[in-house]
């Protein structure tokens, strides 16, 4: 069994450490010895859309989203849809979710096109939402609490073919007034936390380490369970920084 990651623009998306969620990947594989193999894809790099099953894009300000913009809708949007279209797992984090949707307009009035993977759209608004958030999500039937930490400027709205990924408990979220955050359509998954956001949140690292597995071997795996007590410390104390924003 191995896991194939295609890390995209490791260099010019990775804001708050969000190259930290792949190192959660390569570890809870290897703690389970399964193989794992990431890949990088920078400006420029076509992508294969077979050759992984899980592609990951990070966050990154105005100007680094400025930069990779007109190269992902150009190089790689078309290889990440096919990808999506068979099962593939795409995380999208903040300036990422945002260019996986249909559009991003910053403060200034500039527009960038996304791929449109989600559907979802994003305008910044005058002030920035910042903060430690909770959410709660529910993926395969499962529900829990999913935690992490948000800036950002843009609003994102979702359209009738993307759900959200979770109602927010503490926090602004998507837009700080529909309740939701995040955007989910299938096994594309966009969320403005930061943190970075698998290690204080194990579950939902396992659940998209197990989607990429069944995508290559067509049944789901069988993970082993790992002790996780320093996550669970991590998470109660990013659940209470959040309960103290909203209350
Ligand atoms: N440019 C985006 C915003 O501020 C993304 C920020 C980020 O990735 N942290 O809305």
């Amino acid at each position: 069994m191995k896991l194939r990651i295609c890390h995209l623009y490791p260099r010019e998306l990775n804001i708050y450490a969000d190259r930290g969620n792949i190192a959660v990947f390569r570890r809870r594989s290897a703690w389970r010895g399964i193989d794992c193999e990431v890949s990088e894809a920078g400006l420029g790099d076509s992508i294969d859309p077979d050759a992984h099953d899980l592609f990951y894009l990070g966050g990154g300000q105005d100007r680094d989203q400025a930069l990779v913009a007109p190269d992902l809708v150009a190089t790689k949007g078309d290889a990440l849809h096919r990808a999506a279209g068979s099962g593939a797992v795409v995380l999208a984090v903040c300036g990422g979710y945002q260019l996986a949707g249909h559009c991003y307009t910053a403060s200034d009035g500039s527009t960038l096109a996304g791929i449109g993977l989600l559907d979802v759209d994003t305008v910044a608004g005058a002030d920035r939402l910042i903060g430690d958030l909770a959410l709660e999500v529910e993926l395969d039937g499962e529900s829990r609490r999913v935690v992490g930490y948000e800036n950002h400027a843009g609003r994102t709205r979702l359209g009738p073919g993307a759900r959200p990924l979770g109602r927010v408990i503490a926090g602004a979220g998507n837009d700080g007034e529909s309740g939701f955050e995040g955007a989910r359509r299938d096994r594309v998954v966009g969320t403005y936390l930061h943190g970075p956001l698998l290690p204080k949140n194990p579950w939902l690292a396992d659940r998209l380490i197990s989607w990429a597995l069944r995508r290559r071997t067509g049944r789901d795996p069988e993970l082993e369970p790992l002790l996780d007590d320093l996550e669970a410390k991590a998470r109660q104390v990013a659940v209470g920084r959040a309960g103290r924003r909203s209350g």
